[in-house]
């Protein structure tokens, strides 16, 4: 390892353990045309850190000095994506490796040094600039564009957090370290390039990644970025919902949720993000505290550990479900009946959440339906079993209903008829809200109804 005055650390590849049998072939494909092009190439971010850990790197980014065009003309496979940041994607089947010109967060910086302008030069060069920034902020700081290109050391520093700012060289196999990443790594901090006051109120999202990165590789926020991190937190909001929402996804799904959420709340993000949400979850009803949201993220993170993917709406309808559950009740209690009552609750959570954190419409519906599906799970055989046995979402009514409500017995015997009659298995038919559990199974034919039907169960 060595490290001259302004220069990176360098380590060679004797001595570090990535090995290239452990990269992304394509990845690796990408890097050695580049070079034979006379481009510099280098792995980039998430990918080394995690290669350096020995974990799987969940995507594998590439930086290069190559600008959008000429990546693109060296690959047939590729798609320049991007308004804010102008990317190169290339296409291998499923697979997508994106590839990014190094760039530079020059928003503040005087242009270098030029030749004396002609004043009308200077002024049409201005006003160029004025309508076309290549990079900006806003009044609090925030970064809106930045598509400056750059210096592998600019595009190194314009990074989130020190141990996402590592180099992996096609050249010779080595890291390159601008941001001594490497002894963070070692000693398990996350610590943001730069102050981390005006790192988060350039993007607040890197707040989020911070609890997130933290959590996953059980690294601790480096005391100045926990600071900022703290004191920051409230203005989460002032970044995109539709980001938010998929950062949250994110957390949710790392295999860490339950760690990720602790942090979140200990740190005042949680309610930042969730206000009505988070003071629901802090008090008691009918003197019971709220522990179900805790035990369902136990549940997605042993899911997400096994390798099992669970859906968006499922997520959603784990996490927030007794919360609607009671909103539900409380309309209920005001003399609507259950549907409209549970339909007015799902409306008040998503105009509650929705303004910061972003759930789209089709989720919202998704969560709604398998929910509100569950008192069909009570009637059986009811009217067209094997309609609701093909429904798209019917394994995740069955799962819900499993997660929230399966150690009950009538419950568990429901569960396992509805099962059984998905996999066309005749059973006996469990005790209960079964009216005719001797019959035999005819197959009904089919009818078609007007409208939907109305459920009037509570769930
Ligand atoms: P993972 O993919 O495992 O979630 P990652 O670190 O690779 O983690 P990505 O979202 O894939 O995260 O981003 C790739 C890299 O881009 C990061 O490692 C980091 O260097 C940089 N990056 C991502 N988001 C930001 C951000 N908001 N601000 C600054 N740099 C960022
Ligand atoms: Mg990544």
């Amino acid at each position: 390892m060595k490290k001259e005055q302004n220069c990176p650390v360098i380590v060679t590849r004797p001595e570090h353990g990535i090995s290239r049998k452990l990269m992304n072939p394509n990845a690796l494909r990408i890097l050695y045309r580049l070079k034979d092009n006379g481009f510099a190439g280098y792995l980039v971010g998430g990918c080394v850190r995690d290669l350096l850990l020995g974990r799987e790197p969940k995507d594998f980014d590439v930086v290069t000095s190559a600008t959008p065009n000429e990546v693109k003309r060296m690959f047939r496979n590729c798609r320049l994506i991007g308004r804010r940041f102008r990317l190169a994607h290339l296409h291998y089947g499923d697979e997508i490796i994106e590839v990014a010109t190094f760039r530079s967060q020059a928003a503040d910086e005087p242009e270098p040094e030029q030749a004396p302008e002609t004043k009308p030069q200077a002024a049409h060069k201005a006003e160029h600039r004025q309508r076309h920034p290549r990079s900006l902020k806003d009044n609090d700081g925030m970064v809106l564009r930045d598509n400056v290109f750059g210096t592998p050391e600019e595009d190194a520093l314009r990074r989130d957090f020190t141990v996402n700012a590592l180099l992996y060289n096609i050249v010779d196999f080595s890291i390159i370290d601008y941001t001594n990443g490497l002894a963070d790594l070692n000693a398990g901090i996350i610590r943001t390039i730069g102050e981390p006051d005006v790192r988060f109120q350039e993007d607040p999202v890197r707040m989020l990644r911070a609890v997130r990165f933290a959590a996953l590789l059980g690294f601790t926020i480096e005391k100045q970025t926990h600071a900022a991190l703290l004191s920051a937190a409230d203005t989460i909001v002032r970044a995109a919902p539709a980001r938010l929402y998929e950062e949250m996804l994110k957390l949710f799904f790392s295999g860490e949720a339950a760690r990720c959420c602790d942090l979140l709340q200990r740190t005042g993000l949680f309610a930042a993000l969730f206000p009505h949400f988070s003071n629901w979850l802090g008090t008691e009803s009918d003197s019971f505290p709220h522990t179900r949201f805790g035990q369902m993220l136990d549940y997605v993170d042993s899911r997400i550990q096994q390798g099992d993917k669970v859906s968006p709406p499922l997520l959603l309808a784990l996490l927030f479900g007794e919360y609607i559950d009671e909103k539900t009740e409380r309309f209920r209690r005001q003399g609507l009946p259950w549907q409209q009552s549970f339909d007015a609750a799902v409306a008040e959570f998503m105009g509650e959440t929705c303004p910061t954190v972003m759930i789209m419409n089709r989720v919202g519906i998704a969560l709604r339906d398998i929910i509100s599906q569950q008192s069909r799970l009570n009637k059986i055989p009811g009217r067209r079993p094997d309609s609701f046995t093909a429904r798209k979402d019917f394994n995740e009514i069955i799962e819900y209903c499993r997660i929230t409500r399966g150690n009950r017995k009538d419950v568990a015997g429901q569960l396992a008829w509805w099962t059984a009659q998905a996999e066309q298995q005749p059973v006996t038919l469990p005790s209960g809200p079964a009216k005719d559990s001797t019959a035999p199974q005819r197959k009904k034919k089919r009818q078609r109804r007007r409208g939907k039907p109305k459920v009037q169960e509570t769930i």
